[in-house]
């Protein structure tokens, strides 16, 4: 299965990319995962071998309207000054910045081995509710932080989190988020089509926490059911949720509030962290990474640091049969 599309980023990555600063102070390795996203490489910083992702920005790709004032008064894409401002555990963290004529080198923190949720739900977990409900309530941190600070991240999607081995998840991929404010309503949808709410689809205006929801039930109902919810625009805008598997009551009513098609009656963020499912009681401790999902050494234990060779990635995951609901990953566009 292949990733659906941001529209950000994808092509055009050449030896451009690394060109300038960057190179004297970091050392670009393989591209990260299977290569959909030309644009995101493994990194190493000279000085002291510490390992991170490099994500090249393309700045002939970044939109007019996603550009803002950096902090020496240059024009910087607002994903980098987002990610450079803000500060959560639940939210990957910018080591440097640099550019040259071409692109913007947004240097973050390697998380864990680098895995993002849809390929950890390619790999079939083992979860159960608490454990599920302790992985979607970190990303429900990370957007209560955001919207807090009326930041709207617009492309919350299994492929935009990543995991470490011990179920931290952070929250990547700023490269749709904008700033919102009571008064505007939004009229075009950035983020990935299989993600976005029925209303926004419909084509109308948003005002942005209500789209933000939906695209966070989504999430949670292919982490618990590994396929997606709705089959097409069709589907999403007209079609019944049915559930493959039998869930918790309590999950069943919170993904039926989050994926409720009436925005007015749809679930909030303070009614999500609030809710009984997202506050069951979970020992972490009880759970271990390489039991719940089959991966190899270097993903158990990822090191830190650059030591010469990195052990290749485990083998392909299993294809997946011929269902219309089958996940596959998509880039963000404009709706
Ligand atoms: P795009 O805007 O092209 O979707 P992303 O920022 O989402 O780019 O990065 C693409 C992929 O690279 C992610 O889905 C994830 O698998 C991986 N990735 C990005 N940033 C990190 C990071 N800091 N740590 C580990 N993996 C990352
Ligand atoms: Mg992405
Ligand atoms: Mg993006």
């Amino acid at each position: 299965s292949s990733r659906p599309h941001s529209m950000s980023l994808m092509s055009q990555c050449g030896e451009e990319q690394v060109a300038g600063e960057y190179s004297k102070h970091y050392v670009t390795l393989k591209q990260i995962g299977k290569g959909a996203y030309g644009c995101v490489k493994m990194a190493y910083r000279r000085s002291d071998r510490l390992l991170a992702v490099a994500k090249f920005i393309l700045k002939e790709k970044v939109g007019a309207q996603f550009w803002v004032d950096g902090p020496d008064g240059r024009k910087v894409p607002l994903e980098l000054s987002l990610l450079m401002t803000l500060k959560h555990p639940n939210i990957v963290s910018v080591i440097d910045m640099y550019e040259n004529d071409k692109y913007f080198q947004m240097v973050m923190e390697k998380h864990g081995a680098g895995m993002d949720l849809f390929e950890f739900i390619e790999r079939r977990p083992r979860l159960d509710e608490p454990l599920l409900s302790y992985i979607f309530r970190q990303i429900g941190q990370a957007v209560e932080y955001l919207h807090s600070l009326n930041i709207l991240h617009r492309d919350i999607k299994d492929e935009n989190v990543i995991i470490d081995n011990k179920f931290h998840v952070k929250l990547i991929d700023f490269g749709s988020a904008t700033f919102m404010s009571k008064d505007t309503l939004f009229s075009t949808f950035y983020g990935t089509t299989e993600y976005c709410s029925p209303e926004v689809l419909a084509g109308n205006k948003y005002a942005g926490p209500e789209l933000e929801m939906w695209s966070m039930g989504i999430t949670l109902y292919v982490l618990t059911f590994f396929v997606n919810p709705f089959s097409d625009i069709e589907d999403t805008i007209q079609g019944p949720l049915s559930f493959p598997q039998i869930v918790s009551d309590d999950l069943e009513h919170l993904l039926r509030w989050m994926l409720c098609k009436e925005p007015s009656q749809r679930c909030t963020v303070p009614q999500l962290m609030s809710h009984a499912w997202i506050r069951q009681p979970v020992n972490i401790s009880h759970y271990i990474f390489h039991e719940i999902v089959d991966c190899d050494r270097h993903e158990a234990n990822p090191e830190m640091y650059f030591s010469g060779s990195l052990s290749p990635r485990s083998g392909s995951p299993v294809s997946l049969a011929l269902d219309p609901l089958v996940k596959e990953r998509s880039n963000p566009s404009e709706v």
